[in-house]
């Protein structure tokens, strides 16, 4: 069995091995060490990325109760000499011990319980048995900090079975009963069992006990800062999104240029931001307002306009335009149809054919049938009930076929009247 370096030194990154075998994971090959300073994935902590023998580690993994150092390319040594990736295993260690800490303010603050934890590349998550208010969750928050700059010593220690029992028992002071050990190291890390009957725990100094087997720092200081930044119900529960120490801090500053580039846009400052932003808004809303009302009346008199250069009763307005979209036809349709009795075969040249055919009620052409007839021309699809019908095609070439035809039926039948 692989003597696993970082239990006992989560600091040490550089360590000499001898490969005890080979094997393939995944058509990568990968070895076993006889110790390793790499932590394998487990218990929501990722694995340790760096080099090992001139090639890259690229996953640390747990297969059949060997630990396998997933390679980029083979190495033939059978000494080689380790190096864990420095600011990735720090990272961890932060997300981590950060996570311990959270939860245990979370049961002391709200009595909730932490049932899984996730660390990703970007987020960490915590889900929790109960749903947890805003108000709880600054107050957890704000507790998890206490603790991280009083700088209390993290400690490790390995206790049978039975005394791990008896020390986690009735952590929750009383409020509710404490989860059966082995759900516990379930969510931290079920490798905190595999030394047999001997169990691992890590104590923040007289904040928290968790049955754990991932890599903590010598104080909760190291942690930095725990910085909630979401939470959402999830199952029942609470999903919280949090992050740690040099997270924090990246996620600051990428809160801060994006605040920044906001505020560029709407020549503010910071505080200013929500009030320039809903001014803003108000604006557009006004300005679309009253683009509708233009829009309208300039609708409303070009069909006065088409009206008076027509003539006929009913008027047959027949109409190309450029670059308008449908629903400005549809406007114009509208007010023709409204204004005089009268039947209106509207198009337009714009990314498309747009056609657009209305009559007054109280005209009996049959409007989906005249607008069927002319798409053929586009080459288009569309469809109507009643008294208008509208479509379009992408043989923009033929809307002036389309809409000739359609004047001729209707004139036609006009005729024949
Ligand atoms: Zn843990």
């Amino acid at each position: 069995m692989t003597e696993r370096l970082y239990r006992d030194d989560p600091y040490l990154l550089d360590f000499d091995a001898v490969v005890v075998a080979r094997r393939r994971h995944h058509d990568r090959p990968a070895v076993v060490l006889d110790r390793t300073a790499f932590y394998a994935e487990s218990g929501g902590q990722p694995w340790d990325t760096g080099a090992l023998g001139g090639a890259s580690v690229v996953a640390v993994i747990e297969e059949d109760g060997e630990i396998l150092h997933v390679l980029d390319a083979p190495i033939a040594q059978d000494r080689v000499h380790g190096r864990v990736d420095g600011p990735r295993r720090l990272d961890h260690m932060q997300q981590h011990h950060g996570q311990h800490l959270l939860s245990r303010a979370l049961v002391e603050v709200a009595s909730a319980r932490t049932l899984s934890f996730h660390l990703g590349a970007e987020d960490v998550t915590i889900d929790l048995d109960r749903h947890v208010s805003d108000d709880e969750l600054r107050r957890a928050e704000a507790r998890a900090n206490e603790i991280v700059w009083q700088a209390r010593p993290v400690s490790v220690r390995e206790v049978t079975r039975k005394e791990a029992e008896t020390l986690l028992a009735g952590e929750l002071g009383g409020v509710r009963s404490a989860p059966p050990l082995d759900e516990r190291a379930r969510i931290h890390s079920a490798r905190a069992m595999d030394a047999g009957e001997r169990v691992r725990l890590i104590e923040a100094e007289g904040f928290d006990l968790q049955a754990c087997s991932g890599t903590h720092p010598r104080t909760t200081a190291e942690v930095g800062v725990v910085l909630l930044v979401g939470h959402e119900r999830y199952k029942g529960g609470s999903r919280v999104r949090f992050v740690c120490g040099h997270r924090a801090l990246a996620d600051a500053h990428r809160r801060q240029r994006v605040l920044d580039e906001v505020g560029a846009a709407f020549s503010s400052g910071l505080e200013g931001l929500p009030e320039a932003a809903r001014r803003t808004l108000d604006q557009l809303r006004e300005s679309e307002r009253r683009g509708r009302d233009l829009l309208d009346r300039a609708m409303e008199g070009e069909a006065r306009r088409l009206l008076a250069e027509g003539g006929g009763v009913p008027a047959v307005v027949v109409r190309a335009y450029d670059g308008w979209p449908a629903a400005d036809l549809r406007l114009l349709a509208g007010h023709l149809v409204a204004l005089a009795p009268c039947v209106a075969l509207l198009g337009s040249r714009a990314d498309k054919a747009h056609l657009v055919f209305a009559q007054s009620e109280g005209l009996s052409h049959d409007v989906p049938a005249l607008l069927r007839d002319a798409l053929t021309l586009v080459g288009g699809r569309g469809g109507g009930r009643g008294n208008l019908a509208q479509g379009g095609g992408d043989r923009v070439e033929g809307l002036d076929d389309a809409l000739a035809k359609a004047e001729q039926t209707v004139r036609a039948r006009a005729g024949e009247a």
